[in-house]
C-alpha cells in the first residue's frame, strides 16, 4: 500500500519533469508554456502603449518578484510538489471511496454534450467555486494570512495575478476537485479554459483602464478588480468585495460588487502592509509564523 504511494510520488516528479522539458522544446497550439509567454507579452504591450496610470513605470514595483511568481506558481510548484500531492490525494480519495464500494463518482455525464457546451459549463461552475473559495480566503483568518501575499501588491500590473502563496493552489484545486470530477470532466478540456482564465486574470491586474462596458457585469475587469485590492475597505464590506476571478456576475448577484468611483489611483494593499515582507522566501514562510499582521 505505502509502496503504491511512493511510486505515485516518484512518477509524479519524473513525469512532470519530462512533461516540462517536452513543453519547452515542442511549441504547439496547445502548449501552456508558449501561451503563457504570448499572453503575458500581449498584455504587457497593452500596458506599455495604453497605460491607465501614465506615471507608473513599465518595470513597476514588484515586477521582477511577480515574474518569478509566474514561473513558480505556473510551473515550478507543480514540478516540485503539487503534482505529487495531487496524485497522491486523488489516489487516497479513490481508495477511500473504494472502502464503500464506490468506483465512480460521476453524477452527470457531460461527455455526450457538444464541446462548446462542456467548456461553458465547466468554466462557469469552476469560476463559481473559485468565487466562493476566494471569499473564504478573505473571511477566515488562517486563510487570509496566505492570501495576504496576493494583496501585498502596491503597484498593479498583469504579472500581479500570479503573486500568490502556493497554498492557494492547494486550497482552490482541492475544493474544485470533487464537484468537477462528479460532472465527469476530462483533463483535456482544461487547456482552453485555463488559458482563457489566465488571459482575463492578466487583464484584471493590468495597468489598462478597461471596464468592458455592459460586458463588465459579466466579466471581471481592471476597473473592478483594482477595488478588490484597495487598502481602505468600505464599512459595508469589512472583509472585502469584488471576489470574482473571471466572472463578475457572482458579485453582482450576491451584492458584493463595489465600484464607487474611478479606481485609477487608489492606494492598494491592506492595513499593516508596511511591515509585510517584500521578498519571495519570506512571503512564503510568513503565514507559517506566529507573528500576525492584522487585517
Ligand atoms: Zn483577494
Ligand atoms: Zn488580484
Amino acid at each position: 500500500m505505502l509502496n503504491k504511494y511512493l511510486h505515485i510520488i516518484e512518477n509524479s516528479f519524473t513525469g512532470y519533469f519530462n512533461y516540462l522539458i517536452t513543453e519547452i522544446t515542442t511549441p504547439s497550439w496547445i502548449n501552456y508554456f508558449y501561451w503563457l509567454i504570448a499572453l503575458s507579452l500581449l498584455v504587457w504591450l497593452l500596458e506599455i502603449f495604453i497605460p491607465w496610470r501614465k506615471n507608473q513605470p513599465i518595470f513597476r514595483k514588484g515586477f521582477w518578484l511577480d515574474s518569478f511568481y509566474i514561473i513558480f506558481n505556473f510551473f515550478l510548484f507543480s514540478l516540485i510538489g503539487y503534482n505529487a500531492i495531487s496524485n497522491v490525494g486523488v489516489e487516497l480519495f479513490n481508495d477511500f471511496l473504494a472502502l464503500f464500494g464506490i468506483k465512480n463518482i460521476v453524477a452527470l455525464e457531460v461527455q455526450t454534450f457538444p464541446v462548446w457546451a462542456q467548456l461553458l459549463i465547466m468554466f462557469v461552475i469552476a469560476d463559481f467555486i473559485q468565487w466562493n473559495v476566494h471569499r473564504q480566503l478573505h473571511k477566515r483568518a488562517w486563510l487570509w494570512k496566505f492570501h495576504q501575499v496576493h494583496h501585498s501588491v502596491k503597484q498593479m500590473g498583469f504579472a500581479a495575478q500570479f503573486r500568490f502563496h502556493f497554498m492557494e493552489t492547494i486550497v482552490y484545486k482541492s475544493v474544485q476537485y470533487i464537484p468537477l470530477a462528479m460532472i465527469g470532466f476530462g483533463i483535456e478540456q482544461f487547456f482552453i479554459i485555463h488559458m482563457f482564465a489566465v488571459f482575463i486574470g492578466h487583464l484584471n491586474h493590468a495597468n489598462v483602464g478597461w471596464g468592458y462596458g455592459w460586458l463588465g457585469y459579466i466579466f471581471n475587469n481592471p476597473k473592478m478588480h483594482i477595488w478588490h485590492h484597495v487598502k481602505d475597505l468600505p464599512e459595508e464590506h469589512p472583509y472585502g468585495m469584488n471576489y470574482g476571478l473571471s466572472l463578475s456576475i457572482w458579485d453582482y448577484l450576491f451584492k458584493t460588487a463595489y465600484v464607487p468611483t474611478n479606481g485609477q489611483n487608489i492606494e492598494l494593499g491592506f492595513a499593516g502592509d508596511e511591515s509585510f515582507p517584500e521578498n519571495f522566501t519570506e512571503q512564503l514562510t510568513y503565514p507559517f509564523q506566529t507573528k500576525k499582521i492584522k487585517k
